[in-house]
């Protein structure tokens, strides 16, 4: 029986030596069990013969194995032992364990380990020395061995040098491993610049497979692109001037370039001659990708494509460098689109997007391959024309880049129609850099934009005066919003039949503390343009509405009042916030009315007629203010809610001396009979332009001669005493 075991066990110790790394020691392990049943068998052969058979099998074991005794007296030494330490099994058997410590220990020292049996099994890294006094680090693994009795007899201690767990071979394979899986591609050269080696990361970035590229020269990947200087200096890398680090476009096999990351080192020979030389790459064209991303993400304008503010001021910099130096003319304009922000809110995103779109493409065909186009705000363009012979020529360009508007674009079966209004700053004159060239070519648009039409303008240093009146102006309307220096006059509106007070307009006012009274001619346009006003609308709004709660609580019966919108606050909205307010005061929609300037509901785009829809169904009257001034067609007045006309100022003035005047203002009233209005002359000053436009058929009056706007106490005083038109 133990016979056949003991040959189980050599066999065992057979395939131990076959097996490479740790299953060897699994396998160990099994063997010490092995000598341990050994021990334990009834039939248990005759120790020498054990023992003998034993040693035998731990003798052929490439491992060093040494057998101790409880004392820690060597009584096994194999061969491997032997190969680690250089002592002959004769020099080392019958020495204590501590002849190999490579520190001096004392006796019953509990850091030897080999004396340590406690814990059973236990593993440890230790230093030793060999017989040559070297000393080594090995991996230490014990097991101990017992007697019948379950007595610790001794212990069998395996171990491995660190470091020489790999064989040379070992290495090898492990270092190829290493090179073929590698995410960077490799690239091995002879002395002759021959490919010799490539992994897989090489043929997957370059296309090649290894079979293509070997024999090769790295010419092979060459681009083409970079000049003999730089390919020197990779050379002499390659010929063992020192490592080299870089990037460098390569050639795929497919004929794309490639930008790649490249570090480049030779191998020498014990004679320090160079056997090859390898490249590690790795290809950044996915980085640069999302670089480039980033780039034109920071750069340009997703929507049109074109340049953004940063890079305008980036390019037109550089340029204005270059313009001063060769003392070139120059000019900045900045184009702000009409009617966008109408088209945007009724006609949605996608359409004002794709708007955006068609019109950049259209300025940008309008100029020259050397001028600047960047899209610098949701409506907002501004070209940089960088070298014109005089100031003149720049409203050539403007003009041509209203003339790319004049086509209506079609978009989603819409039929857009777009204006313009361009300021033009001039390079040296007006400036000569990039920000006081953009705020003066601003500064001239917006004084465009004041118009309903179309138009360029060039900045002149007065606009720039004014323009900072104006934000001067914008200061002081927010402190007066906030400081109650606004209050609403109201000018009554009188009949032209009975002489009564019919109705009044509300009319705002600013008692400024040092201008005194400032007229809503110079503040409202600056509110518009800034969006205060609706922040001024809201208040005219609120403050009319508690005036006629006010006047309904104390019992006097006063005539609807008229308040003014402006076209800013024109949206969709508008109808909701009235009625909040008129809710809050409990104020009933026929005591209030809207006057609406013609200019507002002449632009189609803005489909203002809903909006007026749900304004009248909501029981509000709605008058147009100005008329005359937006030459309205009668077809289209026809579509639109109004139960009032206010004959424009301007008509009243010449009558009746001015024949012109005299038939427009009759033609305006035939036509508001026609379409069953009412109609109001504002402004009339006189008796005979009363007596006049009463003879034509006007229903109302509205002007000094009767009474300019007053306050709210002296308005209520007029109608309570009655006061009337005499209309004799
Ligand atoms: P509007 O709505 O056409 O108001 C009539 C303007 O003509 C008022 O000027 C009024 O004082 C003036 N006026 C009335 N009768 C005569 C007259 O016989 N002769 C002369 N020369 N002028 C007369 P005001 O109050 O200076 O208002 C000017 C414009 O300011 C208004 O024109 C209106 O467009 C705007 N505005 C006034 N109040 C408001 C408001 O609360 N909101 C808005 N959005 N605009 C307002
Ligand atoms: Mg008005
Ligand atoms: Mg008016």
């Amino acid at each position: 029986m133990h016979e056949a075991r003991i040959e189980w066990a050599l066999q065992l110790c057979q395939q131990a030596r076959e097996q490479q790394g740790y299953a060897q020691a699994q396998l160990l392990d099994e063997l010490a069990q092995l000598l341990q049943s050994l021990v334990d068998l009834r039939e248990v052969p005759a120790p020498d013969a054990l023992q003998l058979n034993a040693r035998r099998i731990i003798d052929q074991m490439q491992e060093p194995i040494i057998l101790l005794d409880r004392a820690g007296y060597l009584t096994g030494w194999n061969q491997g032992a032997q190969g680690l330490f250089g002592y002959l099994p004769e020099e080392a058997i019958g020495q204590h364990i501590l002849f190999l410590y490579a520190e001096e220990c004392g006796d019953g020292d509990p850091e030897i380990p080999e004396l340590f049996l406690e814990h059973g099994n236990s593993f440890v890294e230790v230093r030793r020395r060999k017989k040559s006094g070297e000393i080594v680090r090995v991996d230490l693994s014990m097991s101990v061995l017992r007697d019948d009795d379950n007595q610790a007899v001794g212990v069998v201690a395996r171990l491995s040098g660190i470091g020489e767990r790999l064989s040379s071979q070992d290495k090898l394979r492990l270092h190829a491993k290493i090179i073929e899986d590698s995410d960077q591609g490799i690239l091995i050269v002879d002395a002759q610049e021959h490919i010799v080696s490539v992994n897989a990361a090489f043929s997957r970035i370059t296309g090649y497979l290894p079979q293509e590229a070997i024999g090769q020269t790295s010419d092979l990947l060459r681009s083409g692109v970079h000049d003999a200087n730089f390919r020197s200096q990779v050379r002499s890398a390659m010929q063992g001037t020192g490592a080299w680090h870089g990037e460098i476009i390569g050639k795929r096999k497919n004929g794309e370039l490639f930008p790649q990351t490249v570090s480049i080192s030779v191998v020498r020979n014990d004679e320090g001659d160079i056997t090859h030389s390898f490249s590690i790459f790795s290809d950044i064209s996915v980085l640069r990708a999302s670089e480039e991303r980033m780039q034109r993400l920071v750069n340009y304008d997703s929507l049109t494509g074109l340049p953004n503010r940063t890079l305008f001021n980036q390019l037109v910099g550089q340029a204005l460098a270059t313009a001063r130096r060769n003392h070139d003319y120059g000019a900045f304009l900045t184009i702000d689109l009409k009617r966008f922000t109408a088209v945007n809110d009724t006609l949605g995103h996608a359409v004002g997007d794709e708007l955006l779109r068609q019109v950049g493409q259209r300025f940008r065909q309008s100029l020259r391959v050397g001028d600047v186009l960047a899209r610098v705000g949701g409506d907002e363009f501004v070209a940089a024309l960088l070298s014109i012979q005089k100031r003149e020529h720049s409203a050539i360009v403007a003009k041509k880049l209203l003339a790319a508007l004049e086509l209506p674009f079609l978009i989603e079966s819409n039929v857009v129609h777009l204006g313009a209004s361009i300021g033009i700053s001039v390079f040296p004159e007006d400036g000569i850099d990039t920000a006081s060239l953009l705020r003066f070519s601003d500064v001239a648009m917006k004084r465009v934009q004041a118009n309903v039409e179309s138009g360029y303008l060039f900045y002149c240093p007065e606009m720039n005066q004014r323009a900072k009146e104006q934000w001067q102006l914008e200061g002081e309307l927010r402190l007066a919003l906030a400081g109650h220096q606004l209050l609403l006059h109201y000018q009554p509106k009188v009949s032209l039949r009975s002489g009564r007070i019919v109705g009044a307009e509300a009319l705002i006012r600013w008692q400024h503390p040092v201008l005194g009274m400032v007229s809503p001619a110079k503040f409202i346009p600056v509110a518009e343009e800034t969006g205060l006003i609706f922040a001024v609308g809201n208040w005219v709004l609120e403050e009319t509405c508690r005036q006629i709660r006010q006047w309904m609580d104390s019992g006097i019966e006063m005539p609807p009042v008229a308040i003014n919108l402006s076209v800013r606050q024109f949206d969709r909205l508008l109808p909701a916030r009235i009625q909040v307010v008129l809710d809050r005061h409990g104020v009933p929609p026929t005591r209030l009315k809207l006057e609406i300037i013609e200019s507002l509901l002449v632009d189609e785009s803005r489909n203002v007629v809903p909006i007026m829809n749900d304004l009248v169904a909501m029981g509000l009257a709605l008058a147009m203010d100005d008329f005359g001034t937006g030459y309205s067609s009668l077809a289209y007045l026809k579509k639109l809610p109004i139960t009032t006309l206010k004959i424009d100022r301007s008509f009243v003035i010449g009558v009746p001396h001015d024949k012109n005047d005299c038939a427009i203002a009759q033609a305006i009233v035939t036509m508001g009979q026609q379409l069953r209005q009412e109609i109001v002359a504002e402004g009339v000053e006189t008796l005979q332009q009363m007596a006049f436009l009463r003879d034509l058929g006007c229903d109302q009056l509205q002007g000094f001669l009767f009474s300019p706007a007053v306050s709210s106490n002296e308005f209520e005083r007029m109608v309570r005493d009655d006061v009337r038109l005499c209309l004799d």
